[in-house]
């Protein structure tokens, strides 16, 4: 039987880690989803001054602090990018890569993209556009699939794809080397939009364009409001009221999804917040 967590945590920024200390100090059983840099945001951070307690630092060493006080408390980020998450009445159903974790309450802790969408991408959306490639991959067998990746990860799920597709187009959203097979063909030109019919059919970029059946756009994070169907939003970010809950019964939210300032001591504020609005609902069910 699956192991039922009390808690999953969906993000590994500050909010998420705060939120994680948190459950931990409070004895809850739970599960945090991330990757190991936490978050791209932390590590990017060349001087940070506004963090109590720690004056002129670095990201990467306020990272290596977040790591070395989570480590002491025994807690581990798990792998992996959560792709979905249904809300079951009892329970959520957490989905990454054909996987599937549950969990008795939830905290979105998913950060914010601050690029802005692609013209089309909200509209075709479940109509050819897509943000797990691995998930939809069987989809689109012997056809042609375009993969929009802004980070290196994409660039498995573009290996792993390019074996059933007929061809497969990637375009980088970032510079560096691309770990791709030789199937892939790679474009190095900017997405505009994507355009169709009834589904999609072209991808229309800076200066070229491409026909294609599938659009995979392979961001850090999924928009909330795609990752948890029925969630309630305000503008970009997640709806919360002051102890961080949603109108999901049993989801949390916490840090830049639910809005400004993007701030680490806001975010690891909310995720505190979140943790303990968690933990007292589990007191109550
Ligand atoms: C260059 C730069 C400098 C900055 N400097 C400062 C500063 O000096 N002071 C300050 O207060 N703030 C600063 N910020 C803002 C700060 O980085 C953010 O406010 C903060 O990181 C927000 O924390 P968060 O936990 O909400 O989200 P994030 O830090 O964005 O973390 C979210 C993490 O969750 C992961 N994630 C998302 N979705 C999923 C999913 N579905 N499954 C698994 N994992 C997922 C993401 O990959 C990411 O790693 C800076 C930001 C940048 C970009």
């Amino acid at each position: 039987m699956t192991q039922r967590y009390d808690i999953a945590i969906v993000g590994s920024g500050p909010a998420a880690l705060e939120a994680a200390i948190n459950a931990k100090i409070r004895n809850k059983n739970i599960i945090i989803f991330g990757n190991k840099d936490f978050s791209g945001k932390l590590i990017k951070a060349p001087k940070i001054n506004n963090y109590l307690g720690f004056y002129d630092i670095k990201g990467t060493e306020l990272k290596n602090h977040f790591e070395e006080h989570i480590k002491n408390m025994g807690i581990q980020i798990t792998e992996e990018r959560i792709d979905s998450i249904y809300a079951m009445g009892e329970y959520f159903a957490l989905m990454a890569n054909q996987k599937q974790y549950e969990a008795k309450t939830i905290i979105l802790a998913v950060g914010m993209e601050y690029g802005k969408q692609l013209k089309g991408e909200e509209g075709f959306l479940g109509r050819g556009v897509g943000y797990c490639a691995t998930c939809d991959a069987p989809l689109y067998k012997g056809k042609s699939v375009t993969i929009i990746g802004y980070n290196k990860e994409a660039e498995e799920e573009a290996n792993y794809v390019s074996e059933l597709a007929a061809e497969l187009h990637y375009i980088p959203m970032y510079k560096g080397e691309y770990d791709l097979n030789d199937k892939i063909q790679v474009i190095n030109d900017k997405p505009i939009e994507i355009k169709g019919d009834e589904k999609v059919k072209k991808v229309i970029m800076e200066n070229d364009s491409i026909d294609t059946d599938g659009v995979f756009i392979l961001k850090d994070s999924i928009p909330p409001g795609q990752l948890v169907p029925g969630l309630e939003m305000e503008d970009e970010h997640i709806k919360v009221n002051k102890n961080m809950v949603t109108n999901i019964k049993g989801c949390f939210a916490a840090g830049d999804c639910t809005g400004k300032p993007y701030q680490y001591m806001k975010a690891a504020g909310e995720g505190q917040v979140a943790a303990l609005s968690a933990v007292e609902y589990l007191s109550e069910i």
